[in-house]
């Protein structure tokens, strides 16, 4: 561990790692990361993978969007191969009123420029025959979205740092953040004290907790959500899918198994990382009167982790207005894997230019809970 920090990261999940290897990749130097775990012990290390480009708000859009340009580089640039694969994603809508929603989200993300289709039920079932389209009323379809294996990406980024002189220190808790006249003066770690101005709030789950530490109230609260994986079978699902109302995604591993989940009814708040015999009761049967395939797959393990939820389900990101220096990139929901890639290139930006540039994601800022807010609704 070093005396002194350019900058210090608090969380060593696919949300730190990234923001340090792209400050690492600007050039800046001396900056130290700290995980209190080992690397892809939070919420990154237990998620289902997903990277989708098909959101409700535009600008988690644009964001994944980047992000998919930078995932399909991922191997070249970043130096590990992260099972990254672009069977696409497909939406189901189930319902007049998802029908209507997903059209003019459809129309939203075209001029975002995304590629997404709309697809009758028939032309599901034409290119995807082992779905059962008998509750479907409509799909939307992208081609680029995909998944990859979150637990290598973050390890992936984490073996870049140290390839790129970054002080990377797992085992090691933040414990407190000094503050004085409104600045940053150092952090305490369960390690020892480090001088530092500039402190990034990257811890996941514990981003609200890691606020308290500098004075900032952060708005996040944390929810356990449970996730299965089944043995492997020979390829049959390509695109990953999900379905709101029905409640589920699915993808299939390259080594065959099929990862699933669900958001619990009354999810159990805070962080807990137990789980349930009734989230395997309600998986089942839904899953095998969608995909009659599955009726005699064996499940091989259950597990969960935590959300991190934002009052709107999108991420906050920015510097605090009350302590100068003292920024977060917090609050992913479901979406915090796959929107890292540009999230950590974006935060970068902020704290060497000052501002976002690649992706401007000024609208991101914890500020915008002043005003009236409008919910991401394309979430499991
Ligand atoms: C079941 C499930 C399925 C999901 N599926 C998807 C999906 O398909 N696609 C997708 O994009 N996202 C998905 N997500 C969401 C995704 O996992 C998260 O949004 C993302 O991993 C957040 O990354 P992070 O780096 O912010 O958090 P984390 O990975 O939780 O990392 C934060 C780290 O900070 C550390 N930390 C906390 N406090 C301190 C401290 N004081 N000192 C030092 N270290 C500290 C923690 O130990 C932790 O490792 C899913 C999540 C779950 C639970």
């Amino acid at each position: 561990m070093i005396s002194r920090a350019s900058v210090v990261i608090i969380g060593g999940g696919i949300v730190g790692t990234s923001i340090a290897f792209n400050l690492a990749k600007m050039g800046v130097k001396d900056i130290s990361i700290f995980e209190k775990s080992y690397i892809s012990s939070g919420s990154t290390g237990r998620c289902g993978g997903g990277i989708r480009q098909q959101w409700t708000s535009p600008m988690n859009v644009r964001l994944a969007m980047r992000s998919v340009e930078i995932f399909r580089n991922f191997k070249r640039d970043v130096g590990m191969d992260i099972e990254y694969y672009q069977g696409g994603y497909l939406l189901l809508a189930n319902t007049d009123e998802e029908v209507i929603d997903f059209e003019n989200n459809v129309k939203m993300q075209r001029d975002e420029g995304l590629d997404v289709e709309i697809l009758t039920p028939r032309q599901i079932v034409e290119r995807f025959p082992f779905i059962n389209v008998e509750d479907v009323k409509m799909g939307t379809w992208c081609p680029t979205d995909g998944h990859a294996n979150p637990q290598i990406a973050n390890i992936a980024y984490a073996f870049a740092l140290k390839r790129m002189g970054v002080d990377v220190n797992t085992h090691t808790t933040v414990e407190d953040i000094y503050v004085q006249n409104n600045q940053i003066i150092g952090v305490q770690t369960s390690k020892g004290y480090l001088k530092t101005n500039v402190v990034v709030n990257a811890a996941g789950g514990f981003s609200r907790e890691v606020g308290v530490m500098g004075g900032v109230e952060i708005p996040t609260h944390s929810e356990r959500h449970q996730i299965l994986v089944t043995e492997g079978v020979n390829h049959i699902l390509d695109p990953m899918v999900i379905s709101f109302h029905n409640n589920y995604y699915v993808r299939q591993t390259m080594h065959g198994s099929l990862v699933m989940g669900q958001s619990d009814k009354n999810p159990v708040q805070g962080i807990d990382l137990g789980h349930t015999i009734e989230f395997l009761e309600e998986m089942a049967p839904k899953m095998v009167h969608d995909f009659p395939f599955m009726k005699h797959l064996h499940i091989v393990r259950q597990w969960s982790g935590a959300y991190n939820v934002s009052p709107d389900a999108q991420p906050i990101i920015g510097e605090s207005r009350d302590v100068s220096r003292y920024l977060f990139a917090v609050g992913f929901s479901g979406h915090g894997f796959m929107l890292a890639p540009a999230v950590g290139e974006a935060v970068a930006e902020m704290i060497v230019y000052g501002s976002s540039k690649t992706v401007d994601i000024s609208n991101l800022s914890i500020e915008r809970f002043k005003k009236k807010i409008k919910r991401e609704r394309n979430v499991v």
